[in-house]
């Protein structure tokens, strides 16, 4: 089988829906924090494209940048992808967990 064809039933689902498969065991305070004066001189980040889960989302008003941290699913794009971003682990008992597979 193709991957395209492996992957074309995933692409039907929304964003939303493929986020409640996981199940994340974060803490109340943010594990994600992003360097704002950065971000406002330099917006076009990559992680407010490459993070699977929407993170990070540009604030046209305040042109800052909005973390949605209990979105994470912990994949580590962006510490690759931004070096205005600084990622601890969650706090927590045990970070996502998958419902499905
Ligand atoms: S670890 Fe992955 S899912 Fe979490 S904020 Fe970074 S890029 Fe997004």
């Amino acid at each position: 089988m193709d991957i395209k064809d492996f992957l074309k039933p995933l692409k039907k689902i929304s964003l939303p829906d493929r986020l409640f498969l996981v199940q994340r065991n974060f803490g109340k305070r943010s594990h994600i924090q992003v360097n704002q004066q950065q971000f406002k001189a330099d917006p076009k980040q990559p992680v407010t494209f490459l993070c699977p889960a929407k993170v990070y989302e540009h604030n046209e008003a305040t042109r800052e940048c909005i973390v949605n941290f209990e979105n994470c699913l912990e994949c580590g794009a962006c510490q690759v992808a931004s070096r205005y971003v600084v990622w601890k682990n969650p706090d927590g008992r045990s970070g996502i967990t998958l419902k499905y597979g």
